[in-house]
């Protein structure tokens, strides 16, 4: 018997219109887990580097965490993994929600889809019966509209719906598949959905999970419980509301001035200053007020950090937590039109972080002569409006639409005329956080040019995001167990000195306890998106109720196959190191490893090099960032390191062991 996975996946050939009930190899789930890693492998196995994001040979895997469904508080997210069409590299984008836990439910741990379908259609599992429907009269429905609308033709009102809205359909290159109060989001895994012509996945299921030794894990499960319930019960001292407890909590308060102030966008950087004045924040609070109707939480979830949102015209709709900022920070417009954006974009169903970062750029080439009338005809003067004009012509492709639809980085190279130069907050072709800060920060110089999941929320955590106040940090260090054997002293030691004299970004920490501290906050991520906990009770968090000291028990309770410290941390580099193979052997370079130019105020090239090099070498990758044969082969991955060298990424053995010498 299996534990915590069910052993299947689902298979899909949608060219051909089959559907396959497999069985997966137990071996894949000591080497990789679930979710991410499992993913990773099959994306590595089965998709090579010539196959193009919307070839039919790519594939689109829709996938739960491995501990999704049993006991583990937060074990919920849906992992959809792909090969991107912004960026051409692998994309993973997770969700929330209730979707993944109702796929296990249902028998499968993952659906693989390949082959494209020639008509709309839309796959509908409960339990054993699994079939494609048509879906032509749901073409052009927002995504919770063609949620309600299965559900009701299904007469299955509990069936959990992932769907695609315009923006899918219309392939655009940031377009979200939504799975109800969460979205996966990041990369254009929308537009490879609505490029096989799927319009919407529905499952219901009602089969047990089972887990390896269930008086154990029930009992481990109801520790992490209690700790979670401490933790939201006593905010850690020192950190802004959004942070001091678990799951971004960005629907609790309205205290968002550090952000609205602080995360300019591109050029705003120096408009930006001193948005948040006295009158905007009580407004902004009054909005909060009047249009969140409550709390609510994902999967066996306690955090509730996701909120139902009644708007006057839109009515009622659930979003997820951060979203809030990022149009208002787009259109320097409040938080009623952010909220009215949101349940637009969701039904559109796209990227809370790309779309509006798309549309500020539109807004500043359209001010700087760049854009014209022409190619924004009746374009409104009201900021807001603006914002809702783009986004209306991008989830459609029409006019400009059709071109900003590819994201800033292929846009700016399609509109020419100096449009380049307002791309200033893209890597690896793919818009990062809008975050415009002074100095170089080392260790997120390096989250940000090393960190294969493009998105710096899902790589960093662990350490404080900046300094802590002197008379808050020796509460934070007080009861750290979160830190890596070995590590503790070092680690406590540069959160007390942080900030002091001296002990300041860009030449502080030495690069040895840089390096070490970078790969903790990633690797604790990739354990997360391979069990399928949110990152919101663990590697995102400070001090988080999952680490690396509970996370082996937890996981050898359900699997039954044994894990230690070092064998978890041992896998969660395999995935990371798959992830990157994937991506070196599609073209990913070092030159690629840079993060915005516009990010940091000041800059320091020769030095931001050098860090480079060491962490590369730390990680024991090569001078051009690929992973050593050696270093594959402990991570059992020598059919990796085989493949890269026939494809000339790494020198043959006889050279390398020349060159070791
Ligand atoms: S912390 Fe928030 S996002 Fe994470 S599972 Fe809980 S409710 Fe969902």
């Amino acid at each position: 018997m299996r534990y915590a996975e069910q052993g299947f996946n689902l298979e899909i050939d949608l060219s051909r219109g089959s559907i396959e009930k497999v069985a997966t190899d137990p071996r894949d789930t000591e080497l990789h887990l679930g979710g991410l890693g499992t993913n990773a492998k099959i994306l590595w196995d089965r998709v090579p580097p010539e196959v193009e994001p919307f070839s039919p040979d790519n594939l689109l895997i829709v996938s739960a965490g491995l501990l999704v469904s049993t006991a583990a508080p937060s074990a919920n997210r849906t992992i959809i993994s792909t090969i991107s069409p912004q960026t051409n590299l692998m994309a993973f984008s997770m969700a929330g929600g209730f979707f993944a836990a109702e796929l296990k439910h249902a028998g499968y741990d993952k659906v693989i889809f390949r082959g494209k379908s020639p008509d709309l259609i839309y796959l509908w599992i409960h339990n054993g019966k699994v079939e494609l429907r048509d879906a032509s009269h749901l073409a052009g429905k927002g995504c919770y509209e063609t949620a309600d609308l299965i559900r009701k033709e299904l007469k299955e009102p509990k069936a959990q719906v992932a769907s695609i809205g315009s923006a899918g359909e219309n392939r655009v290159y940031f377009a979200s598949i939504e799975v109800e109060k969460s979205s996966c989001s990041r990369l254009g895994v929308g537009a490879i959905m609505g490029d096989k012509r799927i319009k919407a996945i529905a499952v219901r299921g009602t089969k047990d999970v089972n887990v390896a030794r269930p008086a154990e894990y029930f009992e481990i499960c109801t520790e992490m419980l209690q700790s979670m319930r401490y933790r939201l019960d006593n905010p850690l001292q020192g950190f802004e509301a959004m942070l001091a407890t678990l799951g971004p909590q960005a629907l609790s308060h309205a205290d968002d001035g550090f952000h609205i102030d602080n995360f300019a966008w591109g050029n705003a950087r120096e408009r930006k200053k001193g948005h948040w004045t006295e009158e905007y924040a009580s407004k902004w609070e009054a909005d909060q007020l009047q249009s969140m109707e409550r709390h609510i939480s994902c999967f066996n979830c306690p955090v509730k950090c996701g909120g139902i949102i009644k708007h006057p015209t839109l009515g009622r709709f659930p979003m997820k937590c951060y979203s809030k900022l990022t149009y208002p920070m787009a259109a320097y417009a409040d938080l009623d039109f952010g909220f009215k954006m949101i349940g637009i974009a969701q039904e559109h169903g796209v990227d809370g972080y790309t779309a509006p970062q798309v549309m500020a750029f539109a807004v500043e080439l359209y001010e700087d002569g760049i854009l014209t009338d022409e190619d924004l005809p009746d374009f409104p003067t009201d900021s807001a409006e603006r914002h809702f004009y783009l986004m209306e012509k991008i989830v459609r492709r029409e006019g400009i639409g059709d071109i900003l639809a590819d994201g800033v980085y292929w846009a700016a190279r399609r509109i020419g005329k100096g449009a380049e130069v307002y791309d200033h907050n893209t890597i690896k072709k793919n818009e990062q956080m809008f975050i415009k800060l002074g100095t170089l920060n080392p260790m997120y110089y390096l989250l940000y040019a090393t960190g294969e999941k493009l998105t710096i929320t899902q790589i960093e955590g662990g350490i404080p995001q900046a300094p802590l106040a002197p008379e808050d940090r020796e509460a934070y260090v007080k009861d750290w167990v979160q830190i890596p054997t070995g590590k503790e002293e070092r680690f406590k030691q540069f959160v007390l000195e942080w900030g002091d004299e001296g002990k300041k970004a860009p030449f502080w920490p030495d690069t040895d306890l840089l390096n070490e501290l970078v790969e903790w906050q990633e690797s604790m991520h990739y354990i997360d998106d391979s069990t399928g906990v949110c990152a919101g009770v663990s590697s995102f968090m400070p001090k988080p109720p999952y680490h690396i000291h509970n996370y082996p028990d937890i996981i050898s309770a359900a699997t039954g196959i044994d894990f230690d410290e070092d064998k978890l941390w041992k896998l969660a580099a395999r995935n990371r190191n798959l992830v990157r193979a994937i991506n070196i052997r599609r073209g990913l370079k070092k030159e690629d490893e840079r993060p915005p130019d516009d990010h940091w105020k000041k800059r320091f090239p020769e030095f931001e090099a050098e860090l480079l090099d060491n962490y590369y070498k730390f990680k024991r990758w090569n001078d051009q960032g690929v992973p050593t044969r050696e270093y594959l082969h402990e991570l059992d991955l020598d059919y990796v390191s085989e493949d890269l060298e026939q494809r000339g990424f790494l020198p043959g053995e006889a050279k390398a062991e020349a060159q070791n010498e």
